[in-house]
């Protein structure tokens, strides 16, 4: 499952930043994701909670920030929606995706000593 490596790297992620914080507790984890990444948020939530349970991130929640793709012109810089046909109506050229296929630890909320 694809999820399961996401959630195994974040919580890595997690661990190495609580260490370099000196944190003994981390509350909340906030990750960005895009519409694009290819991964199902609940299944995410669902095996973070089985794969915390030995780490510093044990009494954590997981907050999931949803990021819409976003197109935009290489040229001129306009934004194109996704569901739009996917060109810049002024400049005539194929926009390029600047938001949406990524999966990014965000925000972390830690208890230092
Ligand atoms: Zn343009």
């Amino acid at each position: 499952m694809h999820e399961t490596s996401i959630v195994q790297a974040l919580l890595e992620q997690v661990e190495s930043q609580a260490r370099a914080h000196k944190a003994s507790s981390v509350q909340k984890v906030t990750l960005r994701l895009g519409e694009l990444a290819g991964v199902e948020a609940e299944l995410l939530v669902t095996a973070f909670d089985v794969y915390r349970e030995q780490t510093v991130a044990k009494g954590a929640a997981l907050e999931i920030v949803r990021v819409p793709a976003l197109y935009r012109c290489p040229r001129c810089s306009r934004e194109v929606h996704r569901g739009d046909f996917l060109q810049c109506p002024d400049c005539a050229v194929g926009a390029r995706l600047i938001a949406g296929d990524e999966i990014v630890l965000e925000r972390l909320e830690m208890e230092v000593d």
